[in-house]
C-alpha cells in the first residue's frame, strides 16, 4: 500500500513539474484568459510579420509575403485594446530599437536613406543631412507601456539635425522631442499655432508660410542649410499645417504633408507645387481627402505614405496597410507602404 501511495505521489510531481515546464516554454491552453490569448495571438502573428517584413523589405514590386504581412499588422493594431496589449508594445519597442541601431550605423553615399517611425514620422538622410519629420513618443495613443522611451527617442534626435512639425496635434507634436533639439541647439520649424502659449514658442522657428519662398534653414552649427519651401497646409478648414518642401545640398527634396484636409484654397498651391519644383519624394497622409490629385500637384518621383495605424485615433479612423493599397490602387507614381522602423534606400534617377 505504502508503495503504491509512493508511485502515484512521485507520478503527480511529475506530472505537474511537466505541466509548470509547459507554462514555462509554450502554454497550450488559454481557457478562462480571454486576455492572455489575445496577448499571445498577437504576439505570435507579430513575430510572423517581422520575419517577413525582414525578409522581404520595401520594394516596388511586393511580394505577396510582404503585402500579408502589412495585413496581418492591420489585424492586429485594429483589435480595441491592442496598444495596451505587452506583445504589441513588445513590437512598437523592437520596431524603433531596428531603425535606432540603423540610424546609428548608416552613412549614406548616394541618395537618401528613409526610415518610417511612429505614425507620420519619418527621418531623411542624405550624404551631408539628417532631418525629421513629426517625431513622436507615440503618447497619442494614451496607453501605459505603448510608447517610444525617451532614451530611446533622445538616440534618434542624436542623429537629426532639425525637426519639422506640422501642426498641434498629439500624434504629430511632442513637446518633449522639440525642446530636446533646441537644447542641442538644432532648428525645430512648426506652425505658428504649435503651442503658442508655451515658453518653448520663441524659440521655435516659424518660417512664413508661403509657397512661392525659398527660406534657408541653417543647421549644424551653421557649417549646413537646408532650403525650405512653407506651404500653408490645413487640416480641416482652420487649423495651420505646414508642408515643408525641404532641399538637401544634394538637390533632393522631400515633402511631408502632415494632416493636410484642408480648405478648396489650399488646391491652389497644392496643384502646382510640383510644376514649379522638382520632388523626389512625398510622404502623405494616408487619409487625406483626395490622394491622386495631391500626388499629381507634387509630382514626386516617390510616394510613402504615413499614418496608418495610429493608435489614439478610434478603430475607424485609425487607417490601415490595406487601405493604403487600396486608395492609391491605379497610381502611375511609384508608391511604398511601410511598418514602423523599416527603412528605404532611394536613389534619385
Ligand atoms: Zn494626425
Amino acid at each position: 500500500m505504502k508503495q503504491l501511495i509512493l508511485c502515484v505521489v512521485l507520478f503527480l510531481m511529475a506530472h505537474s513539474a511537466i505541466l509548470a515546464q509547459n507554462e514555462n516554454s509554450e502554454k497550450l491552453n488559454w481557457w478562462g484568459d480571454i486576455e492572455g490569448f489575445m496577448n499571445q495571438q498577437d504576439k505570435i502573428t507579430l513575430g510572423l510579420v517581422e520575419e517577413a517584413l525582414s525578409k522581404y523589405p520595401p520594394s516596388y514590386e511586393e511580394p505577396l509575403e510582404r503585402r500579408m504581412a502589412m495585413l496581418m499588422l492591420d489585424g492586429v493594431l485594429h483589435e480595441r485594446l491592442a496598444a495596451f496589449r505587452p506583445s504589441v508594445q513588445d513590437f512598437l519597442r523592437k520596431r524603433i530599437a531596428l531603425a535606432i541601431k540603423e540610424l546609428q550605423q548608416t552613412d549614406v553615399g548616394k541618395g537618401a536613406m528613409i526610415w518610417k517611425l511612429y505614425n507620420h514620422g519619418f527621418i531623411v538622410r542624405t550624404a551631408s543631412v539628417t532631418f525629421g519629420f513629426d517625431l513622436v513618443r507615440a503618447h497619442s495613443a494614451k496607453a501605459d507601456g505603448f510608447l517610444i522611451d525617451n532614451k530611446s527617442m533622445a538616440m534618434m534626435i542624436d542623429q537629426c539635425d532639425a525637426l519639422f512639425i506640422s501642426h498641434r496635434h498629439r500624434d504629430h507634436a511632442d513637446l518633449w522631442v522639440a525642446q530636446s533639439f533646441l537644447d542641442q541647439g538644432k532648428p525645430v520649424v512648426a506652425a505658428p499655432e504649435v503651442w503658442k502659449d508655451e515658453s518653448i514658442h520663441k524659440k521655435i522657428t516659424h518660417l512664413e508660410r508661403v509657397s512661392n519662398k525659398i527660406h534657408a534653414l541653417k543647421i549644424q552649427k551653421g557649417k549646413q542649410q537646408l532650403k525650405v519651401i512653407n506651404n500653408p497646409g490645413h487640416q480641416g478648414s482652420d487649423i495651420e499645417n505646414n508642408v515643408p518642401l525641404v532641399f538637401t545640398p544634394e538637390g533632393m527634396s522631400f515633402a511631408q504633408t502632415g494632416d493636410q484636409s484642408g480648405p478648396m484654397g489650399d488646391w491652389d498651391w497644392i496643384d502646382t507645387i510640383g510644376a514649379q519644383n522638382p520632388v523626389d519624394v512625398l510622404f502623405p497622409n494616408c487619409w487625406t481627402p483626395d490622394i491622386h490629385r495631391m500626388i499629381e500637384g507634387f509630382q514626386p518621383q516617390l510616394v510613402i505614405t504615413g499614418h496608418e495605424n495610429e493608435m489614439g485615433h478610434t478603430i475607424d479612423h485609425r487607417e490601415s496597410n490595406w487601405l493604403t493599397y487600396t486608395r492609391l490602387k491605379g497610381s502611375l507614381t511609384p508608391f511604398l507602404v511601410l511598418a514602423w522602423g523599416e527603412s528605404y534606400h532611394y536613389v534619385p534617377k
